[in-house]
């Protein structure tokens, strides 16, 4: 709560990469990863909170009788390193090859200390099935470490790291190949048959936990500093054994893809991490179908799904169990098929969001394809939002602006109210700025001071709210107020042409002709030779009464747009 130092979360890291905030995240990052180059990939094992719910889950299992058994995927194994270069890699590749004349890296600025700490946290809601599926179901069905194995994108880092570190677990003579090492690693590392291969554990999965250590009954092993792995010629006579053959692992890749696709976001709910840990799980359970139909015998744990061809009642419960997953799974993807048109379609939208918002019917602005892109988006989020279990908190803002732009400024702001209810932060303030902006075009001023109020509780700094709060005002005969506001508005950022003709235009009408004259000479200054802006403005002042220099701003607009495009409205035409 409060000013306070920010998350310790190395995916805060993409923050300083994309936008250059040094945070405390991406500083214990860089040291874990630096630390790692050292002492090998140490941090998983002994600092990790996901490891530690691992850990945890694993334990309830045991007490329950079930021995996570581990899971071995050729394939899925490069999921974490993939997921790591993603998250903080193609960012940058993509500015560089979008945005080629901007700086690869943006200017640090010191973010080290936060007065909103929860953020970037998802809310306790998704919380909460996050680690259910993240521990409990991926330690079930893909063995101890699964999310590690399968899904943690900062393990990637650490691995590549641990290959090039000299601290190792190493052994001595005194081993006797006993395989007590072995049974007791939840890394799924062959310790016994590594260390007698090359004196040493190279598996990148190996977190330095120390069980092995402490349990070889030859004290044998013992973590110490020495050549990396990466120097150590590799060998073949270890035989690994997978859990998958080469179709199923092709089939395993393909349906984790899928399933990553379908359940990322959707909602805008689903987190970066517990997306790759519900396609681990929709991967397993989709092969194990698979195998549930095809082969004659099959077990899981001490149930046994399938003998002598028969399925037994443990497979038919496994099969609903699996069935309804994947069909969940499936269905969250038709949902994020929609919402992505629907998102798509709204980035397309050429029209300018200040121009859209000159009058309470913006429809002579719509370009054919915008008004194609409109009514595409509109229809695709609406039939996300009706076959959707849950309300998209991101969508509907979007939902409400096709509607806003289709002329329905009644129904966009009804939308835009249940957005903001399910909203919060930044996202919910844009949502009850843009209710206020709409209510006030509607002259419903009440409404939209407090609209607009709400969303400067929410985010203060929100100037564009301070702009359209100073007309409500103004337009409820609570001059000295908009004039306060207004004023405060200019002070945060003096660039702003609107709020200075506004403030222009009120000094004017209260005979400051000479504090008038300075905002003006200020608005002029900032206002973009464009004609539709100079409209826009006008259209703006117009209707707070400031007709002189509405009249203005008509006529510059006139003389912009020799070839009459502008609307005859305002320009004497
Ligand atoms: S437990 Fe010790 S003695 Fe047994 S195989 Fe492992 S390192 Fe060797
Ligand atoms: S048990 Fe040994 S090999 Fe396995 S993760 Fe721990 S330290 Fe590494």
């Amino acid at each position: 709560m409060g000013k306070t130092v920010s998350p310790i979360e190395p995916s805060e890291t993409m923050h300083t990469l994309q936008k250059g905030f040094v945070n405390a995240g991406f500083i214990f990052f860089s040291l874990a990863i630096l630390a790692t180059l050292i002492f090998g990939r140490y941090v998983c094992g002994w600092g990790c909170h996901i490891l530690a719910l691992q850990d945890f889950c694993g334990w309830l299992l045991k007490k329950m009788g079930l021995h996570p058994k581990p899971f071995r995927s050729r394939l899925l194994v490069y999921v974490p390193l993939i997921g790591a270069l993603y998250m903080f890699v193609w960012p940058t590749v993509y500015r560089l090859f979008s945005a080629p004349h901007e700086p690869l890296i943006p200017k640090f600025t010191n973010h080290l200390v936060t007065t909103n700490f929860w953020q970037t946290f998802p809310s306790v809601a998704v919380a909460i099935p996050f680690l259910f599926v993240c521990g409990f179901m991926t330690v079930y069905f893909l063995g101890q470490k699964g999310f590690c194995t399968y899904a943690c994108p900062y393990g990637g880092f650490f691995g590549l790291a641990d290959k090039l570190s000299p601290g190792k677990i190493r052994v001595t003579p005194a081993c006797n190949q006993c395989g007590h090492c072995t049974a007791t690693c939840t890394s799924n590392v062959l310790v016994h048959a590594e260390v007698k291969q090359y004196g040493m554990v190279v598996d990148p999965g190996c977190m330095k936990c120390m069980d092995c250590v402490s349990v070889c009954p030859n004290d044998a092993l013992y973590f110490g500093f020495g050549k990396p792995s990466i120097l150590v010629p590799k060998s073949d006579a270890i035989k690994r054994t997978y859990s998958l053959t080469w179709p199923e692992e092709i089939v395993g890749a393909l349906v984790f893809f899928g399933s990553f696709l379908a359940v990322r976001s959707v909602y805008a709910l689903v987190p970066f991490l517990m997306a790759l840990g519900c396609a681990t799980v929709t991967t397993f359970l989709t092969l194990k179908m698979w195998r549930l139909f095809r082969v004659k015998e099959l077990s899981f744990y001490r149930f046994n799904l399938k003998s002598a061809g028969k399925i037994r009642k443990a497979g038919w419960a496994f099969a609903a169990f699996a069935c309804a997953w994947i069909g969940l799974n499936a269905h969250s993807g038709w949902v994020r098929y929609h919402e992505f048109l629907g998102s798509r379609a709204f980035q397309k939208i050429q029209v300018p969001d200040e121009l859209a918002l000159a009058q309470a019917n913006p429809a002579r602005w719509l370009s054919p394809a915008d008004r194609q892109n409109i009514l595409a988006g509109k229809e695709h989020l609406q039939t996300a939002s009706k076959t959707g279990l849950f309300v998209n908190s991101e969508a509907l803002p979007k939902l409400a602006w096709f509607e806003y732009l289709l002329g329905n400024a009644e129904q966009s702001v009804q939308v835009l109210v249940q957005g903001a209810a399910h909203q919060k932060g930044e996202g919910k303030a844009l949502s009850l700025y843009y209710r206020g902006a709409i209510l006030n075009r509607l002259g419903r001023y009440d409404e939209a001071q407090a609209s607009l109020d709400e969303a400067l509780a929410e985010s203060d700094d929100l100037i564009l709210a301070r702009q359209e709060k100073g007309e409500s005002l103004w337009q409820l005969g609570r001059r000295d107020e908009a004039i306060s506001v207004w004023t405060d508005a200019a002070r945060r950022n003096p660039r702003l042409a609107l709020v200075n003709n506004e403030l222009a235009g009120a000094k004017q009408s209260s005979g400051k002709l000479e504090e008038a004259n300075g905002h003006e000479r200020q608005a002029d200054q900032f206002t973009p030779n464009d004609p539709l802006f100079h409209w826009m403005i006008g259209r703006r002042l117009q209707d707070l009464g400031m007709t002189e220099l509405a009249e203005k701003h008509f006529q510059r607009a006139a003389q912009l747009d020799p070839g009459g495009e502008m609307p005859a409205e305002g320009l004497g035409r």
